[in-house]
């Protein structure tokens, strides 16, 4: 297939998006990337979310996701914002700890109420559940499949036993329960845990085939991202992975640009690999595979932690797409 036919699948597809709506948490897990200590980030404003979520394309957009921070301590801005996408079809989730399952009956009537959230993603791992309980979380789990949304499991996991360990855990509740783990992130409070880490020359199959890439983000201020971990990092305008802010560029802006951006359309074809692959013909190269890091996310980490890497992403977004078709080889 050609380079312009599959960025044509991308300038059309509908994609997901992930409001951060609160970033205050009722916990505080030691994995948490949102814990970035005495730095407060400010939640969203109610009225602004409202605005955003009104003016949204249907057309353009496959689900909208609300995480946070802990979602469920803004339940009621929670009912308003799904009531908004059920009136326009698009299919509402939020990610949660579950701590609301603590009385499984409380727990039905409140998601009962929340007209229009079809999925809830719980998550569960070691961190986690060091303050929200086993029976918590049972009870939330039992409560969802009582209200009749679609449920997933979400964990994060430090090791493949960590990771088998969950899968083992919940293994009961499959087949009406999915469950997905992905690495740590050491971001934030995670970045003080003592994780084994792995190079990209030493061992190259712990890097993983995809990413969250076009799951877009929206931060507080109503800027949009091509994932969650690439928000926030440096100057909106240096960013290659910022497609524009919601008030001032306006949605259709923000999905032609996600349509036209060349990491997008190339990561979810080659998966992350691609940005170190980036690399190849420069000095950096031998440092990406040599440099140790948890997951991929923390490699795009480090390649914001240096300007010099993030302008030769930014060349890359701009230069033409025929001549650096031909030279990544995609
Ligand atoms: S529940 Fe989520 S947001 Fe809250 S502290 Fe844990 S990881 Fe962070
Ligand atoms: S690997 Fe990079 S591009 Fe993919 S989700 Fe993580 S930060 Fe985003």
């Amino acid at each position: 297939m050609k380079q312009t036919d599959k960025t044509c699948e991308v300038e059309k597809r509908p994609l997901k998006l992930v409001f951060g709506i609160t970033y205050k948490c009722n916990i505080k897990c030691r994995h948490c990337c949102a814990d970035n200590g005495d730095i407060q980030v400010p939640d969203p404003l109610h009225t602004d979310l409202l605005r955003w979520l009104n003016c949204l394309p249907r057309e353009r957009v496959e689900m909208v996701c609300f995480g946070g921070g802990e979602p469920f301590l803004k339940y009621h801005d929670l009912i308003e914002y799904c009531k908004i996408l059920k009136e326009k079809s698009i299919s509402a989730a939020t990610l949660t700890n579950g701590f609301w399952g603590k009385n499984k009956e409380h727990a039905v009537n409140m998601l009962q109420k929340i007209d229009g959230l079809k999925s809830i993603f719980i998550s569960v791992d070691q961190f986690h559940q060091e303050s929200i309980s086993d029976e918590v979380i049972e009870n939330s789990i039992d409560a969802v499949l009582k209200t009749g949304k679609y449920l997933l499991l979400k964990s994060t996991h430090i090791s493949s036993e960590d990771k088998k360990n969950q899968q083992r855990k919940y293994a009961k509740y499959f087949p009406r329960v999915m469950t997905v783990s992905s690495r740590l992130m050491t971001a934030g409070a995670a970045g003080a845990l003592s994780v084994e880490k792995f190079t990209l020359k030493n061992n190259p199959e712990q890097f993983g085939k995809d990413c969250t890439i076009g799951d877009l983000f929206v931060n507080h201020t109503g800027g949009v991202y091509l994932c969650c971990p690439t928000a926030n990092q440096g100057k909106d305008s240096l960013n290659p992975f910022y497609l524009g802010n919601i008030d001032e560029d306006g949605w259709d802006t923000i999905f032609q640009n996600a349509g036209k951006n060349r990491i997008l359309s190339s990561v979810l074809k080659r998966g992350p690999i691609f940005l170190v692959d980036l690399f190849k013909e420069t000095p950096y190269y031998d440092e990406l595979l040599n440099v140790e890091f948890y997951s991929e996310c923390d490699m795009c980490y480090h390649l914001f932690k240096d300007e010099d890497k993030v302008s030769i992403l930014n060349k890359y977004l701009k230069s033409n797409m025929n001549t650096k078709t031909e030279t990544m080889g995609i």
